[in-house]
């Protein structure tokens, strides 16, 4: 695995791949890697002759400085995993690489209401941040093939939406979300739970599986309002025992993550906790 620090480097090495015939799968990461993050370098080792990643703790889609302050580096540990897991080329740019002129945004896009609710909504910033890198890394690598994660839902929303609004020429592929054995969703915060914290937080998927199965017994009349009563049952559910902080637990449509209206719709429940000072967020399709 070749490891590269400048855009410029890497545009070079690009060249001789592509010319080599080798189409280009992508993961753009933050690090402190995880079998969650291994099964999407997988994933493009199937698709494409050459496999990218990067890792960079992108500082404009922190609305917390003390969550970027403690974001977990491990660099080195990460390029093993990497190496093992097929991917050929690792992107590990420095902050001033990536934003030479600053971090203000020359034509930010306005995505509306994906960007507004939910997640955009309990750390505002975030998404204008996520976007502005995820362009940046496009512009850069110019891939065939993008790879993120279903377990950041309204994240690879808005990057589908990116990619049509600025008609780039890139496939978008969600990945599932990889769970520990007892449910938990895999994630770079879960190192920072405690034992205690730990055991717990399995709660969150089976509060999400409980949604699920009640969410298909919901009789039809009044569909919005049970919807919603349905919501806050589940956030009273993984409330019960003071241990999670729920920020919002919701019931949206896939396409475009407003309330649902009416029965029929596809829909997906997600969720955002706190739980011993360690913000976790979760998902399933309905
Ligand atoms: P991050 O390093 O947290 O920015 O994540 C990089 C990519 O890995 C994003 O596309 C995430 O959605 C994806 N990812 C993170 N956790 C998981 C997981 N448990 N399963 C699948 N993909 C994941």
């Amino acid at each position: 695995m070749i490891i590269i620090n400048t855009i410029e480097s890497l545009q070079k090495q690009l060249v001789i791949e592509r010319k080599a015939g080798k189409t280009v799968g992508f993961v753009p990461t933050m690090g402190a890697l995880h079998e969650g993050h291994l099964s999407l370098i997988r994933k493009a080792g199937r698709q494409n002759g050459l496999v990218v990643c990067s890792i960079f703790v992108n500082p404009t889609q922190f609305n917390d400085k003390s969550d970027f302050d403690k974001y977990p580096v491990q660099n080195r540990k990460d390029a093993q995993m990497l190496e093992k897991a097929g991917c050929d080329l690792l992107f590990l740019p420095s902050v001033k690489e990536m934003y030479p002129k600053g971090f203000t945004q020359a034509d930010p896009i306005d995505f509306g209401f994906l960007t507004a609710t939910l997640e955009g909504e309990f750390r505002p910033g975030h998404f204008a941040g996520m976007a502005q890198i995820v362009e940046k890394l496009l512009l850069a690598v110019q891939p065939n093939r993008l790879y993120m994660g279903q377990k950041d839902y309204q994240q690879a929303m808005i990057c589908a939406d990116l990619i049509s609004r600025r008609k780039m020429k890139v496939e978008l592929v969600v990945c599932p979300i990889k769970r520990e054995t007892d449910g938990l969703a895999m994630s770079s915060r879960n190192r920072r739970l405690s034992r205690k914290a730990r055991s717990q937080a399995p709660e969150i998927y089976k509060t999400l599986k409980w949604v699920k199965r009640e969410f298909r017994k919901l009789p039809v009349n009044h569909f919005a309002t049970q919807v919603e009563a349905l919501e806050i049952a589940a956030t009273d559910k993984l409330q019960a025992d003071k241990v999670f902080q729920v920020e919002y637990l919701a019931i949206r449509d896939v396409n475009t993550l407003k309330p649902l209206r009416k029965p029929g719709q596809n829909a997906v429940a997600v969720v955002a906790c706190w739980l011993g000072g360690v913000r976790l967020i979760d998902n399933l399709e309905m």
